[in-house]
């Protein structure tokens, strides 16, 4: 499946950019990058004349679409159910590198045809690629913290596949990872003694609603350290964020803030005539959301995402005291 696809099981899993590396000394950290929403559908499109590159038709990966029988399947697929007009627009998969590079964006492209072709089989590798990165996380005695949903909004938690006794033997003697066989598991299902001794973190971020099988309390139940993020364009922003930290959950909140701007000590949040204050912490230093509290907001400092359109507005939040949303208010308070 990875050469039929372009993809090698080093390369599924990113391990080296800029804010992982940040949080190096805590944990061995790597992200799995795909194409979000809808983008795999307007990358194969050749009508798609997007002025940045990595937005626009991707030739190559319409060309592998073709070849490999996925380009129905690839426009049918939405990789985040719960995205914003807002969010959709500024997406990070187009910040840095991932803004710049069409052949980024095609690498993305391909791991999420896999993902989508052969969900099975891509678990598996992914897994293998999470035993892999384990082994020299262990080398260096550190944890390996593993997030999949590095830019979309996939629900890991109910991908099932069969894991054999024999797949678990092999991997345990080759990387010296204990992997728990099944005839149906999920990754955190596979990882659940690494997860207990604590060398395998799984975090996330998420815009699921808190409730349900696909919700925050669902993917915490399987296994998924997860911080909710705030869609403050969407109709129900307040309600949803509060819904998510009444359960416990962190919640991430993108602000336009320069890199000399303080952040925020609270913020409060206030839907149906009720406030809930909650304390801060910087979301910019690691990556190791798992490592933060519970109930708490994480502050990340907005990032340009390349091509995206100014008139698209109301996801980030402006560095202002008070800023409504559409069924609530958010308070930035100093300390
Ligand atoms: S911000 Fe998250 S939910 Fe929105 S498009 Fe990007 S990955 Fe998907």
């Amino acid at each position: 499946m990875l050469s039929r696809f372009g993809l090698s099981l080093d390369g599924l899993l990113t391990d080296n950019n800029a804010k992982l590396v940040k949080g190096s000394a805590i944990a061995r950290a790597v992200i799995h990058h795909t194409l979000p929403g809808r983008a795999l559908a307007a990358a194969i499109d050749p009508g798609n004349d997007a002025a940045v590159a990595p937005r626009a038709f991707l030739p190559a990966l319409a060309a592998l679409a073709a070849k490999t029988g996925t380009a129905e399947l690839a426009r049918r697929h939405n990789a985040c159910p719960w995205a914003t007009a807002g969010c959709s627009n500024a997406c990070l998969v187009w910040a840095g590198h991932g803004g710049l590079s069409a052949a980024v964006a095609t690498a993305r492209g391909r791991r999420t045809l896999a993902m989508i072709a052969e969900p099975e089989t891509y678990s598996r590798a992914i897994l293998w690629a999470i035993a892999r990165q384990w082994a020299k996380a262990a080398a260096d005695g550190l944890p390996l913290a593993v997030r999949l949903r590095g830019t979309d909004d996939v629900a890991w938690h109910l991908r099932r596949f069969p894991a054999s006794p024999l797949e678990a033997q092999t991997i345990r003697r080759r990387f010296g990872l204990v992997v728990d066989a099944g005839e149906s598991v999920n990754v955190a299902d596979a990882l659940q003694a690494a997860r207990a001794e604590g060398s395998v973190k799984l975090y996330e971020y998420s815009k699921a609603p808190t409730h349900g099988r696909t919700g925050l309390e669902a993917q915490r139940a399987a296994g998924f350290d997860v911080t909710a993020s705030l869609a403050a364009d969407r109709a129900t922003a307040a309600r949803d964020a509060f819904a998510a930290a009444r359960a416990g959950f962190r919640i991430a909140i993108p602000i336009e803030l320069g890199k000399a701007d303080p952040l925020p000590a609270r913020v409060a949040i206030s839907y149906n005539g009720e406030t809930m204050i909650l304390q801060t912490v910087p979301g910019d230093e690691t990556d190791h959301r798992w490592n933060d509290p519970a109930k708490v907001a994480v502050i990340l400092r907005a990032k340009r995402s390349r091509g995206a359109d100014p008139a698209v507005s109301g996801f980030i939040l402006p560095n202002a005291p008070a800023v409504r949303l559409p069924d609530g208010l958010i308070q930035l308070l100093p300390n």
